[in-house]
């Protein structure tokens, strides 16, 4: 059959979303704590007539809308928290929560989720397959798609392809990144503690000075990109959080020092591990220190597999036209990752800035985005879901 119209589909339901956007905007809830969002999902996807499930992972929601005749089953996701941050614009929809807000987009994903499900609501007669809504909490940091996953939401059916993606306001509206291969990279935190002996700020030969160690280290670990990594690979090694000391007149006991580790391949996302902890140790042990490191919530690269990009690609292609299709890899992470280490699929950014209006960055308190994308959004991924599941017949 000819595929419908999305864009037209999408542009028809533009009032809803951005009164559905904006409610959500108002009403952000943080990792693991998505219950309104999550009963609002619920609720409109019961409304809609999808089999609906609640509480996979904590606060996570997962819809079925089961075509006419047996086909593939298409996993879409949507991630639906907000994070800790107070926001600064003063929309009439800014947030009435103080110190949450949705400054990543996310209250637009799980608008552009719904109007999906609504959309294909339309087509089920049509439908050869299955198309599963993946209402996802805590993608900040709280890895909530391995909670969905531990949860069972690539089970009962397994998705043959996985679809998802991400406003971006570095991407100007219009605009539309898709990528094969790795798109987003690898993510780990990672915890040096530096144990000195703490003394008085007069007297520092009493004493074992943990700041110079970690400063030491610090400074060392940058030679890790530059000097350990072949130059045509993408690492980042970056120390965000240095924390040692009470007051200026005392040398402290121990100092601690946070950082993340980033990177498009899991080998070499090892061997800056190793790296690090033979840097600290070795430069501590310099120091008359020692140092311990602990490493946490490691997420695997974003990689997307050839077919469903090919198949993204083709349907961006088609609603936005060859020249708005943009290559582009990002070292920020998604724990979208885990989906994509267990289905083949597609993640990919649909730009949201405008420049002057809507350029503050992600994760920014005055971070907004043109809720016009919204429209793109919606057709790119419902064309592409029906590409798989429409039946060709
Ligand atoms: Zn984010
Ligand atoms: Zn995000």
């Amino acid at each position: 059959m000819v595929l419908p119209n999305f864009k037209q589909k999408a542009a028809n339901l533009f009032d809803e979303m951005v009164a559905m956007r904006r409610d959500f905007h108002r009403h952000p809830e943080l990792g693991f704590q998505e219950t309104r969002t999550s009963r609002i999902v619920a609720e409109k996807l019961t409304d809609l007539g999808l089999e609906v499930q609640t509480g996979i992972g904590q606060t996570g929601v997962v819809g079925l809308l089961e075509g006419s005749k047996p086909g593939p089953t298409i996993l879409m996701r949507f991630d639906m928290d907000a994070l800790p941050i107070l926001e600064e614009n003063d929309a009439d929809y800014a947030s009435t929560n103080p110190g949450v807000m949705h400054a990543c987009g996310h209250d637009g994903h799980t608008t552009m989720g719904l109007t999906i499900a609504k959309i294909m609501t339309q087509y089920q007669d049509q439908m050869a397959g299955t198309l599963k809504f993946m209402f996802q909490p805590a993608e900040e940091g709280l890895g909530g798609a391995f909670a969905m996953i531990a949860g069972g939401v690539l089970e009962n059916p397994k998705p043959d392809v996985a679809l998802a993606m991400h406003l971006w306001t570095p991407e100007p509206y219009g605009n539309v990144r898709v990528t094969e291969g790795p798109t987003m990279s690898s993510s780990s935190v990672f915890t040096i503690t530096v144990q000195g002996r703490g003394g008085h700020g007069a007297a520092p030969h009493l004493a074992i000075d943990p700041i110079l160690a970690a400063a030491q280290i610090v400074t060392a670990l940058q030679s890790i990109v530059s000097r350990n990594v072949n130059p045509q690979d993408s690492v980042v090694v970056s120390i965000g959080q240095f924390d040692a000391g009470t007051t200026f007149n005392v040398i402290p006991d121990k100092a601690i020092l946070k950082g993340t580790v980033r990177s498009y391949n899991e080998e070499l996302h090892r061997q800056a591990y190793r790296r690090i902890l033979e840097m600290a140790k070795n430069m501590a042990t310099a120091f008359s220190c020692t140092a311990t490191m602990e490493t946490i919530a490691i997420v695997s690269a974003v990689v997307n597999a050839p077919e469903p990009t090919a198949v993204v690609r083709e349907a961006a292609v088609d609603i936005m036209g060859e020249d708005r299709i943009v290559e582009h890899r990002t070292m920020a992470s998604e724990d979208m990752g885990y989906v994509l280490e267990e289905i083949p699929g597609c993640y990919f950014f649909i730009g949201a800035g405008n420049e002057g209006q809507f350029s503050y960055p992600h994760h920014h308190p005055r971070f907004d985005f043109d809720e016009r994308a919204m429209i793109n959004g919606v057709a790119i991924m419902a064309e592409a879901a029906a590409k798989y599941v429409f039946n060709k017949g």
